[in-house]
């Protein structure tokens, strides 16, 4: 369906849901409606978000967004890529570590046993300046 005539009939259930007092389904609709007005919906005009402000703060954290890029506020550890989690190694004991993210450059690793998280970086690209003649 042409996006108009699908913003049309939004606003019209948007109305229903709230003559009926259905107020949660009809903030999800606004929701939909404003992703769907301004093209932020996909080809099969499907608007998939589930974002918390918890979830935010977590990428801030992960992507290492100052200020979260420091300890003091709550920032991750960066550590070589498959060091393992320190605190258990230091405990001497074996964790079970999972990767929790995975972004451009690098992956949010997290203890399955102690619940520790930090990041690990890839080590920075290789430039092959001037090998193939590529400025
Ligand atoms: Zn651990």
């Amino acid at each position: 369906m042409q996006r108009e005539p699908l913003l049309h009939l939004v606003t019209r259930l948007g109305h229903a849901f709230t003559a009926r007092g259905m107020g949660a389904h009809a903030r999800m609709l606004r929701v939909y409606f404003l992703a769907l007005r301004h093209g932020l919906a996909d080809s099969r005009n499907a608007v998939r978000v589930s974002l918390t402000e918890e979830a935010v703060l977590e990428w801030l954290r992960t992507l290492r967004v100052p200020p979260f890029d420091a300890a003091e506020e709550g920032g991750y550890r960066v550590q070589p890529r498959g060091e393992g989690c320190g605190t258990c190694a230091a405990r001497g004991e074996t964790p079970t570590v999972i990767t929790d993210a995975v972004f451009p450059g690098g992956a949010r690793m997290r203890c399955r046993s102690c619940a520790s998280v930090w990041l690990e970086e890839d080590a920075p690209a290789q430039k092959h300046e001037g090998r193939h003649g590529v400025p």
